[in-house]
């Protein structure tokens, strides 16, 4: 058993963390770095991002052969845990959600051509893509809800229908749409590419949200008939589910690399401040009970650690993880909330205030629990897998 990363991916972990530092930390307490939205300022991420590519930092999950890092999921769960400890990390590098799934998947699955046209200028942080996939009264938690409908037409696709929560829509160019095209229960719904001038699609709103926003926000959409060519059908006809399932496992996990680096820093600034803070004779970080708080927050961490790079590992195997992927979102999402709300509390009313981003990240953390799979829906296909394996649930692997 080998718990040590390769040495040449400690190094760019080790590069990520020393640029999260030095460049983007001391970002975060000036508000001229923000936009409207709460989220780094379009100005400062143009300059931020030509330094992390002037540096080969710049989008370490794509093959070098497109101008990216070319690390495997092992490591990008090291290097991504590093980017998040600033809340204007994961954007910096090009590994933001949804741009980082939709490479993943696009990379994964799309021919040379369609990877050409449609991955490589997100690959380039030329323009930004969204993943349109929930509906209002639809598909959630349950993909066999998708309404919005694809009628084949002469050389392509007519769509129309309503979709909501699509996260970077009013600034996206390439959009995969998830759309039904029959009723067949497994080979029913299909995955469509289009771009942002095509007409016959609106943006009807900005959904306002809790939590700071992504660059175009979380948008409603409606489609009245736009038309999609035959060519930009990713994957077959039929193939729909199947892509959401091979975009959702890694997209999921690569959610979990991030906010355990944004769970870290938490705990970073309120260890700073309990070293320092006194109250009735004794620093904070002397008392027991705070002890307690900050010691259950890193296990918790810890654990999430655990289960992360497991999945990571199964996943560069070549296996699915869809097992571990579930258990690492449950945990993670939690011990995100752990770390965040326990630093806040420990930071008294300097963390309510926005003179740290520990209320930034209270706020954002919420979302944790419900995107890509709510908890319970996570727990439930786990309960499925204990229900088919019995015993092999539970296994090491071996070699041999
Ligand atoms: C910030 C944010 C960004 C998002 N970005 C995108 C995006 O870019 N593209 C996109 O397509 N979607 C996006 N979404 C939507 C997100 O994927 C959905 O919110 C999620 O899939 C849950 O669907 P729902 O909101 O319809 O909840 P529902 O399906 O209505 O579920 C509501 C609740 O019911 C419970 N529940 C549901 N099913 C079960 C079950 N089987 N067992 C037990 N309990 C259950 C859970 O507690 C769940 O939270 C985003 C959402 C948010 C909040």
């Amino acid at each position: 058993m080998d718990f040590a990363l390769p040495p040449e991916i400690d190094a760019i972990r080790k590069r990520v963390r020393d640029f999260v530092d030095t460049r983007l930390i001391p970002l975060e307490s000036d508000r001229a770095n923000f936009d409207e939205h709460e989220n780094i300022h379009p100005d400062v991420l143009k300059r931020m991002r030509a330094a992390a590519k002037a540096e080969g930092l710049w989008a370490l999950q794509m093959p070098k052969s497109r101008g990216g890092g070319g690390l495997p999921v092992v490591g990008m769960a090291a290097c991504y845990e590093e980017m998040n400890r600033s809340i204007f990390g994961p954007v910096v590098f090009n590994s933001a959600a949804p741009d980082d799934g939709n490479m993943i998947v696009l990379e994964k699955v799309a021919t040379e051509a369609q990877k050409a046209r449609w991955l490589q200028p997100i690959v380039d942080g030329e323009v930004q893509s969204s993943f349109a996939m929930t509906e209002p009264d639809g598909c959630g938690s349950d993909p066999s809800l998708t309404y919005t409908r694809a009628e084949k037409v002469q050389g392509g696709w007519r769509v129309t229908g309503r979709k909501h929560y699509i996260t970077g829509a009013g600034e996206s160019k390439h959009f995969l749409l998830i759309a039904r095209t029959s009723d067949d229960d497994r080979k029913g719904l299909t995955c469509f590419l289009f771009h942002a001038d095509q007409p016959g699609w609106r943006i009807i709103r900005r959904i306002p949200i809790m939590g700071p926003e992504e660059h175009g926000g979380h948008c409603e959409i409606a489609f009245d008939g736009l038309e999609i060519p035959d060519e930009n059908v990713l994957m077959g006809v039929g193939d729909g589910l199947k892509l959401t399932q091979i975009r959702l496992g890694t997209a999921r996990l690569t959610h979990c690399m991030r906010w355990l680096g944004m769970g870290r820093r938490a705990l970073e600034i309120a260890m700073e401040r309990i070293a320092v803070r006194e109250s009735f004779g004794q620093k904070l970080i002397d008392r027991e009970s705070v002890q307690g708080l900050v010691g259950q927050a890193a296990m918790e961490l810890e654990i999430g650690r655990l289960l992360t790079m497991k999945a990571a590992w199964v996943l560069d195997q070549g296996g699915f993880a869809r097992k571990e992927v579930s258990m690492a979102k449950i945990v993670v999402a939690d011990a995100l909330h752990k770390s965040v709300d326990t630093a806040l509390q420990l930071l008294g009313a300097r963390g309510y205030s926005k003179d740290t981003p520990v209320e930034w990240m209270y706020r954002y953390a919420r979302q944790a629990r419900l995107v890509d799979g709510a908890s319970e829906v996570h727990r439930m296909v786990l309960a499925n897998f204990l229900r088919r394996e019995g015993r092999e649930f539970f296994q090491w692997g071996a070699h041999g």
